[in-house]
């Protein structure tokens, strides 16, 4: 990829985490899988996989990039049986190559298992340093690999108690799927860090990282995979189990703010409406006086329209956004000013000239993306321009699958205030939600989130190198 293609896919920034979906009792699982890995694509374009299979034999395609690129009519026809997972990443943990392309499959004994992993596995390096100390050979950097290790030894005991096992010694988030032979399995961390819901489609049973997957599939959503909870769906049905100590809930609050589609049903509560609530909340702590309320689409739009409905100021899609770029672009051969900017969203001059704008964004991470559409939106005759955030600063590195780095990365660790961060953006204000009005929008109590990329309080404790950071930081 050249450093033009990257600009534009904007890979540089923050990553996605990874979406897994799961079916059994469906003639076409292979099929309903890749839909469902369709609409689950925000939530990851690095690779995509789906493992199937016939109750006898288990087949296999994974491939980097889109779903959509990945699996065509040919291979989805080879793809047989009932039951299958699926898995789109963006590397949170191990390098972008196919071999941690997912879903992972290996042969032990008489059995296939197949794992499709969405979080971050806190302690996997000091488990994969004891495993391979003890003999265990890895195919791949994945962190999710140590779970298929570390089942491996109690496979004896039946697949139940392997599993218990492994996941008890495994610290960090994970929302997972995982396939055998005649089984599908679900399990989610005792914390609840990543969504993970459970439905119905014609008698057989579905599970997904969000519900706007069941949506498409024609699925029904029964209820949320609860944190802790392992749910074994085979011949017999679906068989939840609890083998974990009681924990607090620490959903990632940003999957509510950012990563989660807004058509989606997350932690109890839609997506949509909550960035609407944190748009109105934004509108009751600031309120500059302007003529317009605008978003930067589409990730902006929904907070945006809950500002407008609280203060009253008009709402307005001042940046229109070509849909159509994907992966790959032809470069202009001259090279053009800020193209990669304007590519995907362009000003509508006679709607902004001469106005007093504010601009509602739901997130700012290493502030560049902001910084260049606001240099884009110069030059055409803006009165006064300002910005506010449907989230408090991100200034803390996230160790439980979100990739928004080390130090260095997160423009409100670099910079002293907001004042310095309008600066750098250049923008006439800038403020953030507050921690406690974020909080308020979710109508969810303060204590079942995670919230440490702004607070810094983790709930468990971060690898030593962001600990360490940490550290100098407070
Ligand atoms: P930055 O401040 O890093 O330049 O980018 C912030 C912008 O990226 C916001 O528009 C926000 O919607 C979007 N964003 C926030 N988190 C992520 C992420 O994890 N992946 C991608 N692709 N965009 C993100
Ligand atoms: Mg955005």
């Amino acid at each position: 990829m050249t450093l033009f293609e990257e600009s534009l896919s904007e890979s540089c920034r923050p990553r996605e985490e990874c979406g897994v979906f799961g079916i059994y009792g469906h003639e076409d699982a292979a099929r309903v899988t890749f839909f469902g890995l369709f609409a689950l694509q925000h939530r990851g374009q690095e690779s995509a996989g789906i493992v199937v299979s016939d109750g006898c034999n288990v087949f296999e395609h994974k491939g980097m990039g889109l779903a959509s690129g990945v699996f065509k009519e040919s291979i989805l026809q080879k793809l047989t049986g009932s039951l299958a997972i699926g898995h789109v990443r963006y590397s949170t943990t191990g390098s972008s190559t196919i071999s941690n392309a997912q879903p992972f499959l290996v042969h032990v004994g008489e059995e296939y298992y197949a794992l499709g992993h969405n979080g971050n596995i806190v302690n996997a390096q000091s488990l994969r340093s004891e495993l391979e100390s003890r003999g265990s050979i890895f195919q791949s950097t994945m962190d999710s690999e140590v779970i298929i290790h570390l089942m491996a030894p109690h496979l004896k005991r039946g697949l139940e108690k392997a599993l218990s096992i492994a996941l008890q010694q495994v610290e960090g988030a994970y929302s997972m799927v995982m396939l055998t032979r005649d089984k599908i399995i679900a399990a989610r961390d005792p914390r609840g860090f990543r969504p993970l819901a459970l439905g119905k489609l014609n008698g057989g049973w579905v599970v997904a990282s969000e519900t706007c997957a069941f949506d498409l599939v024609g699925a029904e959503y029964i209820r949320d995979v609860e944190p802790g909870e392992i749910i074994i769906i085979d011949a017999q049905g679906c068989k939840s189990l609890k083998p974990f100590p009681i924990m607090k809930h620490c959903h990632c609050i940003f999957e509510l703010i950012y990563f989660a589609r807004p058509d989606s049903q997350i932690f109890g509560q839609n997506v949509y409406l909550c960035r609407k609530r944190l748009g109105r909340e934004l509108a009751r702590e600031y309120r500059p006086d302007v003529d317009l309320v605008m978003p930067f689409p589409d990730s902006g739009s929904y907070a945006a329209i809950g500002y407008a409905e609280e203060s009253g100021i008009p709402f307005e899609m001042g940046m229109i956004r070509n849909h159509y770029i994907g992966r790959t672009f032809i470069q202009p051969t001259q090279p053009m000013r800020d193209f990669a900017v304007r590519v995907k969203l362009n000003p509508v001059k006679p709607l902004l000239e001469g106005k007093k704008v504010l601009i509602v964004e739901d997130s700012i991470i290493r502030g560049t993306t902001s910084r260049n559409r606001v240099k884009h939106l110069k030059g055409i005759g803006i009165k006064e321009l300002h910005m506010v955030i449907s989230c408090p600063p991100t200034r803390f590195p996230c160790p439980y699958g979100i990739d928004f780095s080390s130090k260095g990365e997160l423009i409100a660790t670099k910079k002293e205030d907001e004042k310095a961060i309008a600066e750098f953006i250049g923008l006439d204000s800038l403020h953030y939600l507050t921690v406690d009005g974020m909080v308020k929008a979710t109508g969810m109590p303060k204590e079942c989130f995670c919230m440490a990329c702004y607070t810094g309080d983790y709930p468990i404790a971060p690898p030593e190198k962001i600990d360490k950071f940490c550290m100098e930081l407070k």
